[in-house]
């Protein structure tokens, strides 16, 4: 795995174990095409928009490929629904 690759898996959202916070779904695909691609600084184009469940807590998991350099990799995100109740 190349450094800039390790890094994004270790910056938030990057890992299952360190998904980002977001407000509501609404705003995950904006924000997944929003993270350049850590290789090539390059434009995401979302391939898939899952629900995951990791050690008990409910994820999103957006499956990213770059269209710059097609490099493909994942963003986690968890929902505040507690803003909800
Ligand atoms: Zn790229």
């Amino acid at each position: 795995m190349r450094d800039q690759e390790r890094l994004f898996a270790l910056s938030p959202g990057g890992d299952a174990a360190r998904p980002l916070k977001a407000a509501s779904a609404a705003v995950l695909e904006v924000r997944a095409r929003q993270t350049p691609c850590p290789l090539c600084a390059g434009e995401h184009e979302l391939l898939e928009h899952a629900a995951v469940t990791h050690e008990g807590v409910r994820l999103r998991k957006l499956s990213l490929r770059c269209r710059r350099c097609g490099s493909e990799r994942s963003l986690y995100f968890q929902l505040e629904e507690r803003l909800l109740s």
